[in-house]
């Protein structure tokens, strides 16, 4: 297993300017010591959510083995209950942080006719003027509480467990 480094080096250490240290940077929907995981505020992409390291570090390579698999199956647990609850054409799994280099996945279910579709949700938006990306949202809207309960049901346990609050 890699070491993980010591406390107190500078990656590690909350970062007063960082926006995801601080901030919950979204509607919280399952919060554990070590992650949290929140609904993004994006009316085009209603059911965006993103999967958020509490601690500051930048690279999954910075975390060990444990804590590495860990977040990778939050991400997948998220995208499955995407899956079941709202079966959108493609789910997308996004960990950027070229602007806020603070470890976060971004889950996005993605279907056809959103307003992006086929590029990513930050990449140029189609032309809605049949109305299906709004229509599309509309629907994904509506059966976000469900996608939300299924979520923290899915989660509450994890949250509580020992291996994922140690
Ligand atoms: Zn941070």
């Amino acid at each position: 297993m890699a070491a993980k480094p010591p406390a107190g080096m500078p990656s590690i250490a909350r970062q007063a300017s960082c926006a995801l240290c601080g901030p919950d940077a979204g509607r919280v929907l399952v919060r554990a010591p070590r992650w949290r995981i929140v609904l993004a505020d994006d009316a085009d992409h209603p059911a965006f959510t993103r999967v958020i390291w509490n601690a500051h570090v930048a690279e999954m390579s910075d975390l060990d083995e444990t804590d590495r698999r860990t977040l990778f199956d939050l991400v997948v647990r998220v995208e499955s209950v995407q899956r079941e609850i709202l079966s959108p054409d493609k789910v997308n799994l996004a960990s950027l942080g070229n602007q806020v280099p603070h470890l976060h996945w971004h889950v996005v279910p993605r279907w056809r006719d959103d307003r992006h579709f086929p590029n990513a949700v930050w990449g140029t938006a189609r032309d809605d003027a049949q109305g299906q990306a709004a229509a599309r949202s509309a629907a994904v809207l509506a059966r976000r509480d469900e996608y939300v309960d299924a979520l923290r049901r899915c989660f509450d346990e994890a949250a509580r467990s020992a291996a994922d609050t140690r």
